[in-house]
């Protein structure tokens, strides 16, 4: 994604009064205008969250301070080894530093694991590090194995990231264990799913296992927010393509479509619905759904119409 063509979306954000943008990767630090789409963002009223992998944020740390509203930094081992096992890099050390080296400098910086089987045994060490490296709070969700486009797989596959039926009892145990330990931590918001979600994660694993049914999943995520890929594509969420002809960027083919038309279209209305009534199948194994009070995010449009015409 370059700064030509953010700056190109601009008046699409500020005519669907966007609040909020969440620049993500891999590692979104290594797009060298990485700083400059931050500041024409913030400069345009936008809150920027980043969203990384946390490689090279010990490097551009005190740029980042200044130029994101708040950082999320994957990270999935407690130890060097579990980290370079799952990640296939020896930067367990390089990612603390930027976490502790972020919350330092005082912005919001959370941590977040994606669970699988060769981490849930620390599921505690996460929080300890968490609070050790000055983080404000960590989230946790399941690896996607059963969603094909986590992984640009097509086939129905079960891989040897996700836990087996005899890891289900270890994990129930910390379950328990941090349930116990930590309530402060849940009620404080410092652990940021509530214990009844955690459980969730291995309600998800156990369906994985076929020894239940997937966890119930609610999810609104399309009514209050949309992806634009670096190629221009959008899609209602990370999981489910957009229509074909939903690119907001200027393509080899011809130029990019109105981002709230292509948000606003039929094409992508019938999606929203289709995933509203239920009917996407993506939907029912989803790690990663959320679920918005409609009245608040009502509420919040409002606001922001109200702030901009306050400001106009
Ligand atoms: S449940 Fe998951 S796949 Fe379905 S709309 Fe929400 S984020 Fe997308």
């Amino acid at each position: 994604m370059t700064l030509a063509a953010v700056s190109r979306l601009l008046p699409s954000f500020v005519e669907l009064k966007t609040q909020i943008v969440l620049l993500s990767g891999g590692e979104p630090l290594l797009n060298p205008e990485w700083a400059a789409i931050a500041q024409t963002l913030r400069a345009n009223g936008l809150k920027v969250w980043l969203l990384t992998s946390g490689l090279a944020l010990a490097k551009h740390a005190s740029r980042a301070v200044q130029l994101f509203d708040s950082i999320t930094v994957s990270l999935d081992g407690t130890d060097a080894a579990t980290y370079a096992a799952i990640r296939g890099l020896d930067a367990f050390d390089k990612v603390c530093e930027g976490i502790r080296a972020a919350a330092a400098l005082g912005i919001s910086t959370g941590i977040r694991v994606t669970l699988q089987r060769a981490n849930y045994r620390q599921l505690r060490h996460f929080v300890d590090l968490a609070k050790e490296l000055g983080a404000r709070n960590i989230s946790f969700l399941a690896v996607d194995v059963a969603n094909p486009h986590a992984f640009a797989r097509t086939d129905d596959f079960v891989s040897n990231l996700a836990l087996l039926p005899e890891d289900l009892p270890g994990f129930e145990q910390a379950l328990n264990s941090i349930e116990q330990d930590h309530r402060e931590d849940f009620r404080s918001g410092f652990i940021a799913e509530s214990p009844q979600k955690l459980r969730h994660i291995h309600q998800y694993f156990a369906a994985i296992c076929r020894k239940g049914p997937y966890p119930p999943v609610r999810c609104n995520a399309p009514e209050f927010s949309a992806v634009i890929g670096a190629t221009g594509r959008l899609q209602p969420c990370f999981f489910i393509s957009g229509p074909p002809e939903a690119n907001v960027l200027a393509s080899r083919s011809g130029p990019g479509v109105d981002l709230p038309f292509a948000l606003n279209g039929t094409s992508m209305s019938e999606l929203r619905a289709q995933i509203d009534a239920g009917l996407r199948k993506e939907c029912k194994t989803c790690v990663c759904s959320m679920w918005r009070d409609p009245e608040h995010i009502r509420a919040s449009n409002h606001a922001a119409k109200f702030a901009a015409e306050a400001s106009a």
